[in-house]
Order: structure tokens, then sequence, then C-alpha cells
């Protein structure tokens, strides 16, 4: 349920209604907006009924989320969610280049990689130092020795990072050095995992699973939101279809469906969602048309020694070239590159 405050409506008097919630052992997120503040009511629907909450001075009306998913939903808050990373803003009009290689390797390797990306003007540096790889055998990942890289190349450029966590056991590692935590396609559905990143106060970047449903996703995005981390950014990176000419098959449609649905910023993965570089930039402009908040790309200084999805990695000059593409045309639909 979703308590809408009276335009004008008093902090006193929504602490009151969030009270009388809370005494129930209903939970309460406060959302102001620009003109009025709503309250999302999460919590047993009949306790939540008994209450008089239209009765309470300042309510303006009680209405009912009728979609499964409530605080990431737009009817819960109309405005977009701008989340601000360092600096660097990602939502309402503002555009995030996060780019760099699949997984940390060296401390040469990623320093070049973010030395590209800030040449080019993109806005983050990504790299995993915990890799979900599909094969045991393969690499998984340098660990905490890799976050120490990326924390370097940060220092370097100015760089925000963006790099996954796997396990709820490395969480206080991975916070010491990112800022945002990724969670991987093949985690979208780990609860346990994602009330934890619910719990921490930094933006978490949620991939769609491989084979879920926009409304899985954004269940997803409840789990961690419903835990008081507001700060989600969704990433569209492709999913299982019959289809072989690509790694996976970007669901483009996503990205108007999820914005008019949710006020969370969506940002496109073409690297993952293709497997092929060629494709990574008019995806991206497809992202960028269809109103995406951002992309996210694989760049690495040598892709043909990459340890980890080097055929899908764009190369320095790819890169280079790529961002001015992407940064004229999200110039051109009105918004900028943060
Ligand atoms: C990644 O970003 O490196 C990655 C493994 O992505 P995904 O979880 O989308 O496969
Ligand atoms: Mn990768």
């Amino acid at each position: 349920m979703m308590v809408v405050m009276q335009e004008g409506a008093t902090d006193e008097q929504v602490e009151h209604v969030v009270a009388r919630l809370e005494e129930v052992g209903v939970q309460a997120h406060v959302s102001r907006g620009e003109r009025v503040t709503v309250i999302g009511a999460i919590g047993d629907r009949e306790e939540i009924t008994a209450l008089p909450l239209e009765a309470l001075p300042g309510v303006a009306r009680v209405v009912a989320i009728l979609k499964p998913y409530k605080l990431v939903s737009r009817e819960f808050k109309a405005s977009d969610t701008v989340i601000d990373v360092r600096g660097v803003k990602v939502g309402g009009g503002h555009f995030a280049i996060m780019a760099g290689p699949c997984s940390v390797e060296t401390e040469e390797q990623v320093l070049a990689a973010a030395r590209t990306v800030k040449q080019a003007g993109g806005s983050m540096l990504r790299g995993g130092a915990f890799k979900p790889r599909t094969s045991p055998y393969a690499f998984q990942g340098l660990g905490e020795d890799g976050l120490k890289l990326l924390a370097a190349a940060r220092e370097k450029t100015g760089l925000p990072i963006v790099t996954e966590l796997m396990d709820p056991r490395d969480l206080d590692v991975v916070l010491a050095y990112a800022d945002v935590v990724q969670i991987g396609a093949r985690n979208m559905q780990n609860f346990l995992l994602l009330a934890e990143v619910g719990r921490i106060d930094k933006p978490v970047l949620l991939k769609r699973g491989l084979a879920a449903t926009i409304e899985e996703w954004l269940m997803a995005a409840e789990y961690v939101v419903k835990e008081g981390n507001r700060e989600v950014i969704l990433c569209e990176r492709g999913i299982r279809t019959f289809e072989t000419a690509t790694r996976n098959t970007l669901d483009i449609s996503a990205v108007p469906v999820v914005k008019q649905i949710s006020h969370l910023p969506v940002v496109v993965d073409p690297s993952h969602a293709t497997g092929r570089p060629d494709l990574v930039l008019p995806l991206s402009l497809s992202a960028v048309a269809a109103g995406a908040d951002g992309v996210i790309v694989e760049t690495h200084p040598n892709p043909e020694h990459a340890l980890c999805d080097g055929p899908q990695s764009l190369s320095p000059e790819a890169f280079v070239e790529f961002a001015g593409r992407v940064r004229d045309l999200v110039a051109w639909v009105g918004k900028t590159v943060s």
C-alpha cells in the first residue's frame, strides 16, 4: 500500500504515519517528491488496512500498489531515480559510460584500460576481481589483489569503480574498494545476496538474469530496495533465446518497458549480450535511442591476450571511436554524459 501525503504535509505528520505503521510491524519507506511525499507501506495487508491511515493528519489518500514489485515501481515514485557515484550521476538525463576489462589481470593492464576510458570521456571503470566463470577451470579472478589494482587505477584517473560481488562472505572486502557493487546475471535471484547488498550504502548494479523475465528482474531489485538501499541501477545484458548468432539476445525493448514501469535507472551491456565487438557500437547507440541511462562495455588494452572475454572486448582505438559516437548521440537526445 502507498500512503500519499497532502501537498505541504509537515515532517511531523510524515513521521507520525511512519510511527503508526511501524507500531504494527509494517515497514515504511518514505519517498519525498518535489511536491508530495509518499510512504510505501510494506507488510501484512490486513494490518495496514486496519489502521485509520486516511484519518491521520496530513494524509491525502491511501492506494494499493497493483504491481508485485512495489518500491521500485513508478506507481510508488513517479520521478526518475538519479544515482550519484562520487559525483558521476546515472539516471534522470545523466548518462554513464562504464567500461573496462572483463577481469582485472595486472597493474599495467587495468591502468592502461582506465586511462583509455578516462581519455575517451568515459564515466566509470568496470573490472571483475571475483569472476563468475562457466568453467571451474577458467581464470577465477585475482580477488582482493584485483580490487587493490582497481583502487590504484581510481586513484590515478578519478574514475569510480564498478566490480562484482559473488559471495556474501566477500562483502566487506568488496565494499572496502568498490563504488558500485555489481550483482551478476547468474546471481540475480540469489535472494540472500540481494538482501545483503540491500543493507549497504553503496549503489548496486543489478544485471538481468540469463532467463529472467522483466518482472522477475524487478522483483530482484525489490529485494534490494526493501532492505533500505534505494540505489539500484538495472542492467540489461542479454537473455537466452534460440538465436545463436550472438552470445545472448539483447532485449532492447526491456529498456523502454522498464523505464515505463520503474523509476530506477537502466543501463545496457552490449558486450555480454552479443559477445561480439562489432555489435557493441550499434547496440549502444540503440540503447541511447531507446532511453537507457548508460552502457557498460568491455575494453582491454590487448584483447587478444585477455584472460577473460577478450573476443568481445574493444581495443583502445575502437573504444575511443566508440565513446565519441556514443557521446554524440547522448547529446543529440538531450542528455549529458556524466
Ligand atoms: C561481467 O560483467 O563481467 C559478467 C560476468 O557479466 P554477466 O553477469 O552479465 O554475465
Ligand atoms: Mn565479461
